[in-house]
């Protein structure tokens, strides 16, 4: 017995957002490629340090912390689409990983990979940041 409802994410829809986030997930992993080419060239301008002066030198290394960040942040990007087509497949796709109900299709549209519904997010954003400000 399927007890899951469908009443705002029908069939046209959910397979027009499985297009978007295939196409979303192609461009990371371009992105996600095309970073890691640089961050090589970067390194091995680093083994070369010794040639350059001081300023030089750490100019690259904060180069290459831009270019991990900005890889660290490609990789959840991608894991959060490939997560997305996985429970689209599971027939899990547009339900609140938190409380269960339906997501909002406009926040589905605008956010693809949303797991959480605007409740649960904004309830997770006040602790995020409540943890925040004690810092
Ligand atoms: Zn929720």
């Amino acid at each position: 017995m399927n007890t899951m409802k469908r009443c705002c994410t029908n069939e046209l829809q959910l397979k027009h957002l499985k297009r978007e986030l295939q196409v979303l997930l192609q461009q990371l992993q371009s992105d996600l490629d095309a970073e890691r080419v640089e961050q090589r060239q970067e390194m091995s301008q680093l083994n070369r340090t010794e040639v350059l002066d001081r300023g030089e030198a750490s100019s690259v290394v904060g180069l290459q912390q831009t270019s991990l960040s900005r890889i660290k942040q490609l990789e959840e990007e991608i894991n959060e689409c490939q997560n997305a087509l996985e429970r689209i497949e599971a027939g899990r796709y547009g339900y609140c990983e938190q409380c269960g109900e339906e997501i909002e299709l406009n926040r589905l549209m605008a956010n693809p990979t949303a797991v959480l519904c605007v409740r649960c997010q904004s309830k997770d954003e006040l602790q995020r940041n409540g943890r925040s400000i004690k810092l």
